[in-house]
Order: C-alpha cells, then structure tokens, then sequence
C-alpha cells in the first residue's frame, strides 16, 4: 500500500496530469453562410486551445477548390493558427494541381495534407490515376516537395487502406510518401485503439519514424460514421453498435454517449502513452473542446467563446 491520498484511488490511470498532450483540429469548407458561421464560431472556440494547427478538408477532384482555398487564406489572415491545406490528385492534371500548390504558397500556407482522393466513380471503384495527373499521394508529396518549402502531413491507415492487398504493401505506400518528403502522418478514424497500437508496431518494425498522429473521430451521428466506415474500411466493434442502440430518437443522450465514447477512447490512448491527436470536428466545437479538457487542455487565455454550438 502505498501513501496515496484517498481521492486519487478513484482517478483513472489518465496520464493527463503529465499532460503534454498535443492537439489538432480538421474541419470542412463551408457550403453556404449558415455553414460558415457555424465553422467561425468552431474555430473561435477551439483556437485559444492551441492546437499543433487546423486542417480544411479537399474535394476529390477539387470540388471545393475555391472554398478549401477561402478557408485557409482566411485562417491565415484572421487567426493565430497555422493552418494545413487538404490537396488531392485524383481527376486532375499535374498543371492543375501544381497551380492549387503555388496558390496555396502564394497566401502564406506552409503546411499541406497530400491525399490521392477516392476514385472518381466512388470508394470501392477502381482508382485510375488522370492521364497525366500525379499518379497517388506519394507521387504528389513529391511533386509539393519540388514546388516549394512546405510541410507535408499525409494519410495512414492503422486497418490498412481498403485497397492495399496486405499491411506489407501498406506500409511500403507509407515509405514511399515518407521518401517524398511527408514528416507526419495522420490516420483515418479508427474506434479499436489496438488496431492503432499494432500499426505503430509494425511502423517501428519498418524503420519509418515520422509521427503517425491518432485521428479521432466523434461520433456525432453514429448511422452516418457507421456507413462512411463501412466504406473506408474502418472496423465498428458491436460494442460501439451496442452503445447507441435504440438511440435514434433521443438526441442528447446520443451527444452524451458520443462524449463518453471518445473521452474513454483518448484516456485509453493517452494512458498508453500517446500525445498527438487530431480531431475530425464535424465543423462542431463543443465536444471536442470538452474532450481538450478532459485531457488537460486549457484555454491559452483562460477565457473561451461562448459555449453555444450555432
Ligand atoms: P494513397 O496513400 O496514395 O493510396 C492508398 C492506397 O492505394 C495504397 O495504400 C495502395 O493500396 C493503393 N495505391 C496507391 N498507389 C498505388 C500504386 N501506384 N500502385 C498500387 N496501389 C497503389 N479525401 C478527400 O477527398 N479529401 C480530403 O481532404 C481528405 N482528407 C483525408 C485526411 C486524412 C487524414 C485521411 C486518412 C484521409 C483523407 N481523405 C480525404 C481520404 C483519402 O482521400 C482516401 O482514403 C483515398 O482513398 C486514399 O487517399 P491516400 O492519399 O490515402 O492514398
């Protein structure tokens, strides 16, 4: 026995008070001005947290080219953080995407997510690169790393990539992407930490040594996560299913459950000794702000934004 105050019997094995837990936080570009205000309204409360930096999603096929590129321009000009620009390559010429590059560098963004994109026709179609066009993400960190003095973060998948045949090849993508310049990695939401654990494994085993940050996703609206990770192959324990069975007409106890959920998948994480995580935010602050706190994240100024989700 040892001479343990009482009350911290009760604290869970968090690791949060060594704290040193680093955040990041992606969103999506707005599709209209109620879209747009609710991402203003995001970000302004998740700023004071100091996150690592902010990501805005891409398009495939650069549907939201103009958008991805207002966002992060304004993020530039309107806030303390460094953002990060999504980019893909599917469906576009080398000139094309070189130009998004030089545009991107041209307002100030140094930091830019090289991602192949999904098939054109849809995930689960066969990928066919652009006649032309950068062939995967590896081929496009290359050709960032050539245009300019950018940081490049790209994707991993601790279930593997739904088209990579085996881990082996997998992991070989990731070399490759790792050769063109990338000095981070982030993974797709994954809800089985082991699954994340093994990956870092057989990363480590590889000799790759970037980091390969924890993407985590909250699960606001678990029918529609349930069908995204069906196609890009993310493993949904019947445990998870469990948990928000019989749930479809009661909104804020799927909110609640949605915040224990995460907040026992991080303290997992973070009592295995894991400290970077990236946050897919919906667009939506009030969850993941409160997760920050949970894991010892405070406001820089000690004052947030109004609590209000808009
Ligand atoms: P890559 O890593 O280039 O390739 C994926 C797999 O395809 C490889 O593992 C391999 O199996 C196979 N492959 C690639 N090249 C070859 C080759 N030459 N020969 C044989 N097989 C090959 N999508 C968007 O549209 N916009 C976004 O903003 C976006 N952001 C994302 C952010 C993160 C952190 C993650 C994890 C994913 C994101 N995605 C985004 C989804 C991503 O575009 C898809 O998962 C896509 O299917 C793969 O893109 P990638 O860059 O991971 O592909």
């Amino acid at each position: 026995m040892s001479n343990t105050d009482a009350s911290d019997l009760y604290r869970p094995n968090t690791g949060v008070a060594q704290s040193g837990v680093r955040v990041s936080f992606e969103f999506f570009p707005p599709r209209n001005e109620a879209m747009e205000k609710q991402l203003w309204n995001a970000l302004s409360r998740l700023e004071p947290l100091n996150p690592e930096f902010v990501s805005v999603t891409y398009g495939a096929g650069g549907s939201t080219r103009e958008r991805t590129h207002n966002t992060v321009s304004r993020i530039v000009q309107e806030t303390s953080i460094a953002p990060a620009a999504h980019l893909t390559c599917v469906g576009a010429t080398r000139e094309e995407v070189d130009n998004v590059i030089r545009a991107y560098g041209d307002s100030g963004i140094r930091h830019i997510v090289a991602l192949r994109g999904d098939p054109t026709d849809g995930i689960g179609s066969s990928y066919e690169p652009h006649p032309g066009g950068y062939e995967n993400g590896a081929d496009l960190a290359k050709g960032i790393s050539t245009i300019g003095d950018f940081e490049i973060s790209v994707s991993a998948y601790p279930e593997k990539h739904p088209e990579s045949p085996n881990f082996s090849v997998d992991m070989e993508n990731l070399r490759a992407k790792v050769d063109a310049g990338a000095t981070r990695a982030i993974t797709q939401f994954f809800f089985v930490n082991d699954y994340y654990y093994r990956y870092l494994d057989r990363v480590s085993a590889a000799g790759i040594d970037i980091p390969i940050i924890a993407g985590i996703l909250p699960v606001l609206n678990f029918r529609q996560v349930s069908k995204f990770a069906g196609q890009c192959g993310a493993h949904i324990p019947p445990w998870l299913v469990d948990r928000f069975d019989g749930l479809d007409e009661e909104p804020e106890t799927r909110r609640l459950i949605a915040a224990a959920v995460t907040a026992e998948q991080v303290l997992d994480l973070m009592a295995n000794g894991v400290r970077d995580f990236h946050f897919y935010t919906m667009n939506q602050a009030n969850l993941v702000f409160a997760i920050c706190h949970l894991m010892g994240i405070r406001p820089m100024d000690n004052a947030s934004a109004s609590p209000a989700e808009s």
